[in-house]
């Protein structure tokens, strides 16, 4: 196994957990650009968005999204608010090829380049 997450979920790595449930697994970023800055990681590999093969993936997908507001709310960004980012290849910025969604917040946000 090549993946970095999927070694994370394994086990195999280490990672600071925010939330894990039998789906998803979130963690705090290695490298944070903001003052909260965890991943939201579905467990089923999946490339990237553009590899989106079935319904699996699709209902993986949407349960971190929608699962999005209750792990924010652990961190006490729900209220102020945050952003939800998905990187997508190599001009989006993707480094690392397993979906997953950015959580970033803590501070008024400016809008990126
Ligand atoms: P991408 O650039 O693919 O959208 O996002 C990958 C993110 O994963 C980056 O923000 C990077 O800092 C983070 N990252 C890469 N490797 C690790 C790791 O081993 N542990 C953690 N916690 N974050 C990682
Ligand atoms: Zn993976």
């Amino acid at each position: 196994m090549e993946c970095v997450f999927c070694k994370i979920i394994a086990g195999e790595l280490p990672s600071r957990k925010v939330y894990e449930d039998e789906k998803i697994l979130a963690f705090h970023d290695i490298n944070p650009v903001a003052p909260v800055h965890f991943l939201v990681v579905p467990k089923r590999h999946t490339k990237s968005l553009n590899y989106i093969s079935d319904n699996d993936d699709v209902d993986h997908i949407c349960y971190a999204l929608r699962k999005i507001p209750e792990i924010a709310a652990l961190l006490n960004v729900d209220d102020s608010g945050y952003r939800v980012i998905i990187n997508v290849g190599e001009d989006g910025g993707q480094t690392v090829e397993h979906l997953h969604y950015h959580v970033i917040g803590g501070k008024k946000l400016g809008w990126g380049k």
